[in-house]
C-alpha cells in the first residue's frame, strides 16, 4: 500500500512539475513580448508620513496585463525576468515610466515628493548602475534627489563589500537608497552600520502581528530604536489596520505604506484618490479636473 501511495505521489509530483515548467516557459516567452508590446504597467502605492498623514512618496510596482491570463503580479514574473536577464530592460522600463509619471505629476501640480523604485539583484550588480540611472533621470529632466531605489536586504548582504561601493556611487549622485524587506535577510548590526543608506523598510511579516504579538511588538520596537540611533528613516510595509498605525506612531516610525493608506493603483486612479484625499490638498485644479 505504501508503495502504491509512493508511486501515486511521484506521478502527481511529476505532473505538477510538468505544469509548472510549462507555465514558466510560457511566461518566459511571453515576457519578451510583454516588454516589446507594452503589456507591463506600473502601479503606484502611497507612502505616508505618520506625523501628519501627508503623502511623502510613492512606490512604483510593476504588473503584467497578460492578454489571455489577465493581471499577473510581480512575484510570479520578476524571478523569471531575473534568471533570464530580461530584468535589466524590464527594470529600466519601470524606472523610465515611473520617472516620466512623476515629471507629469509635477507639471500638473500634484505633490508627490519622492518616487521609490525596486531594483533587482542583477540590476544592482551592474557595474555602471549609477550611470544608467542618471542617464534616465537626465533624459526626463528629473532631479536625482526625488528618487529612492529599494534593494532587498538579502541582495545587499550577498556581497557586502561590492554593495557598499555601489551604494556610495548612487548616493554620490544624490540618489537615496532604501533597504527593502528589512528583517528577513539576517544582516548583522555591524554589517548594517557600514552600509551607506537612507531608509529601512520593515518587512510586512513583522507588521502583521502588531499589536497582538508580543514578539512582533518587541522586534518592531527594536528596529525603530536602531533606525533612529543610526539616523535612518523608517518605513513600515503592509500596514492594514489603524491599530498598526497607532503602534507605529508610538515607536516614532516616520512613514508607513499599506492598504490602510492606499493600494497600488494605476497612475490615473492614484491621482483621483490623492487629489481628493483629505491629507493632501491639490496644489491646483489640474489634477482634480483630470479625474472627472
Ligand atoms: P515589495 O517591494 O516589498 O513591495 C511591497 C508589496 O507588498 C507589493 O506587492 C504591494 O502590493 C504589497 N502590499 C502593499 N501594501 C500591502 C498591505 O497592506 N497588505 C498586503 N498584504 N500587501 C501589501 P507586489 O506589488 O505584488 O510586489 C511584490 C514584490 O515584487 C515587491 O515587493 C518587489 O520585491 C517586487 N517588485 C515589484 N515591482 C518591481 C519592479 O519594478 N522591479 C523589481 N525588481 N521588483 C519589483
Ligand atoms: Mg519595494
Ligand atoms: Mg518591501
Ligand atoms: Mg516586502
Amino acid at each position: 500500500r505504501a508503495k502504491e501511495a509512493g508511486r501515486g505521489g511521484f506521478c502527481f509530483y511529476a505532473g505538477e512539475m510538468n505544469a509548472q515548467a510549462h507555465r514558466r516557459l510560457d511566461l518566459e516567452n511571453g515576457l519578451r513580448r510583454a516588454l516589446a508590446e507594452g503589456q507591463l504597467e506600473v502601479h503606484y502605492q502611497p507612502q505616508v508620513s505618520l506625523a501628519d498623514g501627508r503623502v511623502s512618496g510613492v512606490e512604483a510596482l510593476v504588473r503584467w496585463r497578460h492578454p489571455r491570463d489577465g493581471m499577473i503580479g510581480p512575484a510570479e514574473f520578476i524571478p523569471i525576468a531575473e534568471e533570464t536577464g530580461l530584468i535589466v530592460p524590464l527594470g529600466e522600463h519601470v524606472l523610465r515610466t515611473a520617472c516620466k509619471q512623476l515629471a507629469d505629476w509635477d507639471r500638473r501640480g500634484l505633490v508627490v515628493p519622492r518616487l521609490a523604485v525596486n531594483l533587482s539583484a542583477r540590476q544592482f550588480r551592474q557595474p555602471d548602475l549609477a550611470d544608467r540611472v542618471c542617464r534616465i533621470l537626465d533624459e526626463i529632466g528629473l532631479s536625482s534627489s526625488r528618487l529612492e531605489l529599494e534593494i532587498t536586504e538579502s541582495t545587499v548582504m550577498r556581497d557586502a563589500d561590492d554593495s557598499v561601493e555601489t551604494l556610495r556611487r548612487l548616493r554620490a549622485r544624490g540618489i537615496s537608497v532604501a533597504i527593502d524587506d528589512f528583517g528577513t535577510g539576517y544582516s548583522s548590526l555591524s554589517q548594517l552600520k557600514r552600509l551607506p543608506i537612507d531608509t529601512l523598510k520593515i518587512d510586512r511579516s513583522f507588521i502583521e502581528g502588531i499589536p497582538g504579538s508580543a514578539e512582533d511588538v518587541a522586534i518592531v520596537g527594536a528596529i525603530a530604536a536602531m533606525a533612529r540611533s543610526l539616523g535612518l528613516k523608517l518605513v513600515a510595509e503592509g500596514v492594514e489596520h489603524p491599530a498598526q498605525r497607532d503602534f507605529l506612531r508610538t515607536v516614532e516610525c516616520e512613514e508607513a505604506q499599506g492598504w490602510l493608506f492606499g493600494r497600488p493603483l494605476p497612475a490615473d486612479v492614484f491621482v483621483c484618490n490623492h487629489a481628493s484625499g483629505r491629507a493632501v490638498s491639490p496644489a491646483d485644479g489640474g489634477a482634480v479636473a483630470s479625474c472627472a
